[in-house]
């Protein structure tokens, strides 16, 4: 690559632009037979047709979108704010079809040949290096495809190769916790952090956290996962604690791990090993797990809660728990799932819905948190239909466990500077 620090400097800045909903694409437009072209009609006509060609390039973009060219036959063209891939393969299609059509030159018309590799992010990637790498591999499917376009696609890995993989990097202590936190609606302060494990692996990048605690829970690893979870997760409270006395935190717990035998013990001893009183915890599991065996569950719940651990129900609203059950489950929490959050927005019956869960868990005793706020929009219509805590972008991304508790510790430096 002839441009490559002037393309990663662009590309960074859009990075900094995505937003959740709304991905952005790289895209390496590729010229074929550059060299045959000089060959045969002369080292001007094949430069002139790379002027056209970028002129051309120019003419389909829209105002935001950013091109580079990073070498001879080769230019990268960034597409932030789109609707998805979709969107994507469209804007790689046009320009697959604005770059084709025919050149005049001196010594007659000229056929240029492209293709376009793209890449999305953050689906994709999040660096530089890897979206144009990915882009760089989709071209190659790119000259085989009659579209003359192709996305980067995951390579099938084989399950028992991941599985080999995420022993290793339990072992090795190579994941990372992010903590992601949580305001009651009241006041607006931060009460409790939500544990959420991050693995990112050599050579597959960051494995999404539904692929690898699926895998996990198929392999039985989900224990050693969950025993690290917890144990960093406390240790980083205990930190974070003596900032302020009253946070808590929130650990995600799969029915295969709270099924077995002396795990809600082990639960206490890391509580007394990091200091951190019962209530200092909430432990949180899916809806959907719950109902697939109610009986032993609500007995592990109870048992938790009667050492002063709290619990909450994940998920809520998308794994079709009765009534009955509701009332008899030993629990203190529903975590309303973002999906209806999201919904909200758009969907007056999404907001009715949510209106009636939160009265629900308000009948039942319950506390109530909405999952995924992201806009301020959702924060006024679930402070209207007053729920009582919220978690989601708006309010803060889950971010490294080391950092959280740096700011933390500094905010108190910054206001007490004597400390
Ligand atoms: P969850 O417990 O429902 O966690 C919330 C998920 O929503 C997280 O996804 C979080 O990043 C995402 N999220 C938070 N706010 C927003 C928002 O405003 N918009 C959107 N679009 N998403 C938001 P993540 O980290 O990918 O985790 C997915 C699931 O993986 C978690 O869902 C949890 O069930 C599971 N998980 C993660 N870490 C662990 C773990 O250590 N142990 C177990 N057993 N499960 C875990
Ligand atoms: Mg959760
Ligand atoms: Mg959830």
């Amino acid at each position: 690559m002839l441009n490559r620090a002037q393309a990663f400097d662009a590309l960074a800045r859009l990075l900094t632009q995505v937003a959740g909903d709304a991905p952005a694409a790289v895209l390496l437009v590729r010229v074929q037979r550059m060299r045959d072209i000089e060959l045969s009609f002369g080292y001007e006509v094949a430069e002139s047709l790379a002027h056209e060609l970028e002129r051309r390039l120019r003419d389909v973009l829209r105002p935001g979108d950013t091109l580079v060219r990073t070498g001879e036959s080769d230019l990268l063209v960034l597409l932030p704010h789109l609707h998805g891939r979709a969107h994507a393969a469209l804007a790689a299609a046009k320009i697959v079809r604005a770059l084709q059509a025919p050149v005049s030159t001196a010594t007659g018309d000229v056929h240029p040949l492209v293709l376009v590799g793209g890449a999305l992010c953050p689906e994709d990637g999040d660096t530089p290096e890897l979206l144009c790498r990915r882009a760089d591999r989709a071209c190659d499917d790119a000259a085989v495809n009659v579209e003359r376009v192709a996305f980067w696609r995951a390579p099938p890995i084989p399950l028992e190769a991941v599985q080999a993989a995420l022993r290793a990097a339990i072992t090795a202590n190579q994941l990372q916790l992010h903590l992601q936190p949580i305001q009651r609606m009241a006041d607006g302060r931060i009460v409790s952090y939500e544990a959420l494990s991050r693995w990112t692996h050599p050579v597959l990048g960051a494995v999404p956290p539904a692929l690898f605690i699926g895998v996990a829970e198929r392999s039985g690893q989900i224990v050693d996962l969950t025993r690290w979870t917890l144990n960093v997760g406390l240790r980083h409270l205990a930190e974070l604690r003596r900032v302020d006395p009253e946070v808590r935190l929130a650990v995600n717990l799969s029915v295969e791990v709270l099924q077995l035998p002396g795990f809600v013990d082990q639960v206490f001893d890391l509580m007394r090993l990091w200091c951190v009183p019962p209530n200092g915890l909430m432990l949180e599991v899916t809806e959907s797990a719950l109902m697939r065996d109610v009986g032993q569950c609500e007995r592990l719940l109870a048992a938790l809660r009667a050492g002063g651990v709290r619990v909450a129900i994940d998920d809520f609203g998308t794994g079709y728990s009765s009534m009955a059950y509701l009332h008899r489950l030993p629990v203190d929490t529903l975590k309303i799932d973002r999906s209806f959050i999201q919904e909200m927005a758009t969907d007056a019956r999404a907001r009715r819905l949510v209106g009636t869960m939160i009265e629900l868990a308000h009948h039942l005793g319950l506390g109530v948190v909405a999952e995924g706020v992201e806009t301020p929009e959702s924060l006024a219509q679930l402070s209207a239909l007053g729920c009582d805590h919220i978690q989601g972008y708006l309010i803060g991304r889950p971010a490294a466990a080391e950092d959280v508790v740096a700011a933390a510790l500094a905010s108190v430096a910054a206001v007490s500077p004597g400390r």
